[in-house]
């Protein structure tokens, strides 16, 4: 029978994953209406002298969903698809996300409506510096701290603290995440989103009773998320047999060098897998969505929203799947592979790695001291598993997907702050 087709409105599948939460707690409505909706949202149009001396006009937002628990935190997206209700999806995320993991912050999230690629490293440094002056006054160590997201990396987010730093007239590395170590960035910042996984990954596998040394792995998207994972799991003895980003979906079934892999993107013109066919290493899919349905013990999607929906989750294999990409997975998607016996560990914590390490990060720069990174990891592996044990358990006492118990977990504390800090006016 033909299903009907699927609302693919980011937000609005936010919203469908808080009701589902906030029906089990029985929340009563001035609950809901305290923490649900973002608390602000911000709109504006980014003037940039592009290098021919023309100035084009770039859409920029920034959502604070909710400030009851810390500062606004949640990273910045450059891309051609970014739209407000997307913006807005991954703020409530990101509140739920710090929550799930207790770090002290609430959910933000900003994006510009741009293809980063088709800018030089000039015009680029220009859009992120005029984004950062525009929101100046949201933005804040104590207010909304920002981090990298999709094709932003830490040389935006040195640009944009510089800028901060210059209007403010003095040294503020406290007011974004994901620097480089040179000013401010923290020692396992750029993988902590990928250890954090892998950690997730490695406490369900043992919950299955999964060897991770025979395990074989997809990945979907390999950038920052994707392709750490995957590096982090061969290391620890699984095989990677498939991978995919913008330039093309690839499989051997032999395995995959993720160091081969990663250095040919870094290497490549294009900053892609385009054209990994040619070295040998791996066959192309005619269909780069095929990565998601090959025969695998675990599926890393780490690109963007809805990629897992009605139309392919029936035919995914994978026993584990770990959601480095925020809202990979659509409501229809998740119930098919929940009925299917699938175990999905959900985005607002498999990818909350980022942000734990984001907060040890503002930590560091509050109080001008560094740790080393073992330091660093040590912490993320105790509060990545604690996450992980607290989630597993709710799901158990509840009999809920673990997605439903991570936003049980979440709204639980964002709850408790919102009403022991009631209305102030
Ligand atoms: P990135 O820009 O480093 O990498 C994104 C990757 O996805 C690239 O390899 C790109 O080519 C690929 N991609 C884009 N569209 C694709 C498509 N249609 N099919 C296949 N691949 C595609 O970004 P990232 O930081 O790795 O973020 C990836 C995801 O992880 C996003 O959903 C982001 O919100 C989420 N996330 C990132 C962090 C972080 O710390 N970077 C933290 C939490 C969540």
């Amino acid at each position: 029978m033909p299903r009907a087709s699927e609302n693919l409105n980011a937000f609005e599948i936010a919203m469908r994953q808080f009701d589902e939460a906030a029906k089990i707690l029985k929340l009563t409505e001035s609950q809901i209406a305290m923490i649900k909706e973002p608390r602000r949202m911000t709109e504006v149009n980014l003037p940039v002298r592009m290098d021919d001396g023309s100035i084009t006009i770039f859409k920029g937002y920034r959502c604070q969903h909710s400030v009851a628990r810390g500062p606004a935190k949640g990273g910045i997206r450059f891309h051609q698809d970014v739209s407000a209700d997307e913006v807005r999806a991954l703020a409530f995320w990101m509140t739920y996300k710090c929550a799930v993991v207790g770090v002290p912050f609430g959910g933000g999230k900003g994006g510009v409506v741009v293809d980063p690629r088709q800018l030089s490293q000039n015009e680029l440094e220009r859009l992120a510096r005029r984004y950062f002056a525009e929101m100046a006054d949201l933005f804040g160590p104590d207010q909304d701290v920002p981090a990298p997201d999709v094709n932003t990396n830490p040389q935006v987010m040195a640009w944009m603290m510089d800028t901060f730093s210059m209007q403010r007239k003095q040294y503020m590395p406290g007011v974004i995440t994901g620097k480089p170590l040179e000013i401010g960035g923290s020692e396992g910042r750029t993988k902590a989103t990928s250890m954090g996984l892998v950690y997730c990954v490695r406490e369900m596998a043992k919950h299955l009773g999964l060897d991770l040394k025979k395990a074989r792995l997809a990945i979907q998207g390999f950038g920052n998320v994707g392709s750490f994972a995957g590096q982090i799991l061969e290391c620890m003895g699984s095989r990677v047999v498939a991978i995919s980003d913008v330039g093309g979906g690839f499989y051997n079934t032999n395995g995959i060098s993720m160091n081969m892999a990663i250095d040919y993107v870094e290497n490549s013109e294009a900053h892609s897998l385009k054209d990994f066919d040619k070295t040998g290493a791996a066959a192309r899919y005619d269909d780069p969505m095929k990565v998601l349905e090959e025969d695998v013990d675990i599926l890393i999607p780490a690109a963007l929203e809805n990629q897992i929906t009605q139309k392919n989750a029936d035919r995914i294999e994978a026993k584990i799947i770990a959601e480095g990409a925020n809202g990979p997975t659509t409501p229809e998607a998740d119930a098919i592979l929940y009925e299917k016996g699938s175990h999905i560990i959900p985005d607002i914590l498999a990818n909350a790695g980022g942000v734990t390490v984001s907060y040890l990060e503002w930590v560091q720069n509050r109080m001008g001291y560094y740790w080393s990174e073992e330091r660093v990891n040590e912490d993320l592996e105790k509060i990545m598993v604690n996450a992980f044990d607290e989630v597993m358990a709710v799901a158990r006492d509840y009999k809920v997907k673990i997605r439903t118990a991570a936003f049980i977990v979440g709204i639980n504390r964002v709850t408790k702050a919102a009403e022991l800090r009631g209305l102030y006016a």
